[in-house]
């Protein structure tokens, strides 16, 4: 090889280096990447909603030796508990060697997704159509929730409290649903209207029936055979919905994408790409020698709607668990000197779409983790803003495990943003940076990652809560 001149000798050791991870991968580095990949991909479709999700996260915890909190009792270094917050959030734990006042390693990640939740009304019949009304959850395009099969998940609850848990259109011989959209033949009119307003939220409503109940003397056959069906079915009848959580979501299963199989693409990768990395770092530390600090991973709900709700990041919950743990006495202590990593999705640069990000400032699929210093928008408003010696610690901790990280804002300037669960754990005072896997397609049906990116985010995840 040539000798390097010293002028790209200096460069090498001052530029930073913003390499394809996947260059010079070790096969089997290559094999734990593809494994990794198939078992999130199978937990991926398992759990397409928080409660499905976090259902999933409860057996894993099981099979390692995690008990509820509240049975557990007096608790020691090496001790696994978790809570299953109202079925839709969790809060697991592994007890550390160290007291408690001083700190805890935290992952904190969401798994709930933009989706279409039913209305507490939503049937009706038009045109000789069962329809549902939808009311959407979650910042979405509209546009692309139309003419794509559509799965019904969700539970219903009897006035006894029984639950009755429905998932609809995951089976192959599943029947799906679907919206429709207007043919390109007559959508003159439409095709002028801005993006936000093609297809309104008052119009996705789901296609769920077209077939008459068999009686010349009622009204509404189309939908009273749909509720016949829901009867015989799960004994559910019109007043079931008033109470019930339904959700549409898309119907298909993860797959790999590109002939490379370099990709995942899926459904609710915001922000189950980093809540399954976060779960495995966790559910690794398991059966093991005691960590030193207590390690503990948070996957909450309703971040997509601003994290309220007793399930969301913004209420109690968390506090709750952590003063289980520590006593009340202790928890201020406790907190404040607690780090967290705020593990949530980054956007990757679309490059049809580069325009809108800042290319020296932005993340890109293959490069590994994104640390994301702030969110917010337009001056960084309502953003966490990680303080520079928390990110330097961090990434030094990362470099030396050998993680491949990359830093990302979110866009150019005054070009949108967006938030995480950051803000809520910094009321603490706990140190929080975001880091997560870069997506492209974010909040669509069907987003895209890269499985090396997701595996560092794992192998990132990993070293944070052994290390700091
Ligand atoms: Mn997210
Ligand atoms: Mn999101």
């Amino acid at each position: 090889m040539a000798k390097k001149s010293p002028g790209q000798t200096l460069a090498d050791s001052l530029f930073i280096s913003k390499k394809n991870i996947w260059e010079g991968i070790d096969s089997k580095t290559e094999k734990e990447v593809e494994e990794f990949s198939r078992l999130y991909k199978k937990i991926l479709d398992q759990g397409k909603t928080e409660r499905e999700f976090s259902a999933a996260s409860v057996e894993l915890l099981k099979k390692a030796g995690f008990k509820e909190i509240a049975k557990a009792g007096t608790l020691k270094a090496g001790d696994r508990v978790y809570e299953h917050v109202r079925g839709k959030a969790l809060l697991c734990v592994v007890l550390g060697k160290k007291p408690l006042t001083e700190g805890i390693n935290i992952l904190g990640a969401h798994i709930d997704s933009p989706r279409l939740d039913l209305k507490p009304h939503p049937l009706y019949e038009d045109n000789d159509f069962a329809l549902l009304d939808t009311h959407y959850y979650g910042g979405i395009k509209k546009y692309q929730w139309t003419t794509i099969p559509l799965a019904m998940h969700g539970v219903f609850i009897d006035p006894q409290g029984k639950e009755v848990r429905v998932s609809i259109g995951e089976e192959e011989d599943d029947p799906v649903f679907t919206i429709t959209d207007l043919l390109i033949h007559m959508a003159q009119d439409q095709m002028q209207k801005k993006g936000a307003e093609v297809v309104e939220g008052e119009d996705l409503d789901v296609l769920a029936g077209s077939r008459p109940y068999n009686d010349e003397k009622v009204k509404d056959k189309v939908k009273l055979l749909f509720l016949s069906i829901l009867n015989e079915r799960y004994g559910l009848d019109e007043s079931s919905f008033t109470s019930a959580e339904i959700e549409f979501v898309p119907a298909f299963k993860a797959r790999d994408i590109g002939l490379d199989r370099s990709m995942i693409g899926g459904y609710g990768h915001d922000d189950r790409s980093c809540a399954y990395p976060a779960l495995r770092a966790l559910l690794d530390l398991a059966g093991k020698e005691a960590p030193q600090k207590t390690a503990l991973c948070y996957l909450s709900d309703k971040e997509e709607i601003g994290s309220y709700g007793n399930t969301g990041a913004a209420s109690w919950g968390f506090e709750n668990f952590v003063a289980a743990l520590s006593g009340e006495g202790a928890l201020r202590t406790c907190l404040s000197n607690s780090v967290m990593l705020s593990a949530d999705v980054a956007a990757a640069v679309e490059p049809s779409y580069a325009g809108v990000f800042d290319k020296r400032n932005s993340a890109f699929m293959g490069k590994g983790l994104v640390l994301t210093k702030y969110t917010g928008s337009g001056g960084k408003r309502a953003a966490s803003d990680a303080n520079a010696e928390f990110c330097a610690r961090v990434q030094a901790l990362l470099s030396k495990a050998k993680v491949p990280w990359q830093s990302g804002t979110l866009g150019k300037v005054d070009k949108g943003g967006g938030g995480t669960i950051a803000h809520y754990a910094a009321r603490y005072g706990i140190e929080v940076l975001d880091c997560g896997v870069p997506v492209l397609s974010m909040h669509s049906p069907f987003e895209v990652i890269s499985k090396i990116d997701l595996y560092a985010a794992y192998q990132g995840y990993g070293v944070f809560l052994k290390g700091i």
